[in-house]
């Protein structure tokens, strides 16, 4: 598709002016593009760029769902070092929701009109097969519309090597059946293996997470794709990632989207790192948007990135604004300052006020009516 505009081409900084020509063409960047673009310090110049391919799949249209995070439990038989969620048995921290337990906060979140249950924990030691059955069972009657999104590949691969002690497309099935709708992109953190060995020692390997992928978009299912940066990772190790993900896409086209977190040091092994910049945050978006040509959906993550920078990555690149969630643990026992809930009010400001139209959608990113609770923006008015 041909949107190339020799007006845009002039107001570009001539480094960035091929690129511009190949994004308005469609065609793939490559990898030595990505990195380069990474490194630009004409943010403004690469939000122009993104923006093309973000409005040419997704027109003015900001999207976001109304969520519940549920974390059934931090137990966990892994330390990854940037992690501050995870906790050993006797733990002050530590906790485990019952079936029953969750159970009631989603009948709350139903009541407040969500469409989808997140719902991951730490890799639990002893918690059996038919509890996970169970618990997806019990969330599927509650309301047979609802959609569980649950399980990163880790856990997925703890659960059919350690707990189901089944094969993983076996495992896959059986949580299927029992009501599963989509795995979470979480466990990717940044795929090399020398940065997994400084992060997260021990945890599943790249190509151990992307055949949970693969395996589950061949049973016809989708999935997000995540990615956690700012910290050990260099700039080529970040689009290196990227690469494996986009390759992935095109074998399976089975990601929804893809979903990059910023990592909070805070309360972590890793304190020391610095946080990542906000101009960082929005390059990383804007070149995830212009890389992954092949993934329809760019989401900010505004828990990571608060939601006023997520706002204003909807002009670069990002076309979503993730969930309304309702209690977020993972990144706020990090140390994030970020509030643990959104209302659809508050993403309908921050999208309108971005310029963008917003819409809710369902997990697989496909639009919905707003929800009577939506507070429509009044309507301007008319001076005489
Ligand atoms: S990141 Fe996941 S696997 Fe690693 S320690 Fe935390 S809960 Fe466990």
């Amino acid at each position: 598709m041909d949107s190339f505009s020799p007006l845009i081409a002039r107001l570009l900084p001539s480094d960035l002016r091929p690129i511009y020509a190949k994004v308005s063409e469609g065609v793939r960047l490559d990898e030595n593009e990505a990195v380069f673009l990474l490194q630009h310090k004409d943010i403004n110049a690469l939000g122009t760029l993104a923006n093309i391919p973000r409005e040419r799949k997704n027109g003015n249209v900001a999207t976001y769902i109304r969520n519940l995070y549920v974390n059934y439990s931090n137990h966990c038989i892994l330390s990854c070092q940037f992690c501050a969620f995870s906790a050993k048995k006797r733990d002050p921290h530590a906790f485990e929701l019952s079936i029953e337990q969750i159970a009631a906060k989603v009948k709350v979140g139903l009541g407040q009109g969500i469409t989808e249950v997140h719902m991951v924990g730490g890799l639990h030691p002893t918690l059996p097969a038919a509890w996970y059955i169970e618990l997806l069972q019990t969330l599927r009657a509650l309301d047979p519309n609802l959609f569980l999104k649950a399980f990163t590949a880790i856990e997925i691969r703890h659960l059919a090597d350690r707990i189901f002690k089944k094969p993983l497309l076996e495992t896959l099935s059986l949580l299927k059946e029992a009501g599963l709708g989509a795995l979470t992109g979480g466990g990717a953190e940044i795929f090399d293996q020398g940065v997994r060995d400084r992060i997260c020692r021990g945890k599943e390997t790249a190509p151990e997470w992307l055949e949970v992928h693969e395996a589950w978009h061949g049973m016809g299912m989708r999935s997000t794709a995540t990615m956690l940066f700012g910290h050990v990772e260099t700039l080529a190790q970040r689009v290196e990632h990227l690469r494996l993900l986009r390759d992935l896409h095109d074998r399976t086209a089975g990601f929804t989207a893809f979903i990059p977190f910023a990592f909070v040091p805070e309360t972590t092994d890793l304190a020391h790192i610095p946080p990542t910049t906000a101009a960082d945050e929005l390059r990383t978006l804007a070149v995830s948007r212009l890389y992954l040509d092949n993934f329809d959906h760019i989401t900010a993550y505004w828990i990571s990135f608060g939601l006023p920078l997520a706002s204003l990555a909807l002009n670069y690149g990002v076309d979503d604004l993730h969930g309304t969630i309702m209690e977020e643990k993972i990144f706020h026992m990090a140390g994030a300052k970020t509030p643990q809930a959104q209302s659809e009010k508050a993403f309908e400001k921050a999208i309108r006020e971005a310029g963008r139209d917003p819409v809710p959608r369902d997990t697989w990113y496909r639009r919905l009516a707003p929800s009577p609770q939506a507070e429509r923006p009044a309507e301007p008015q008319v001076n005489p």
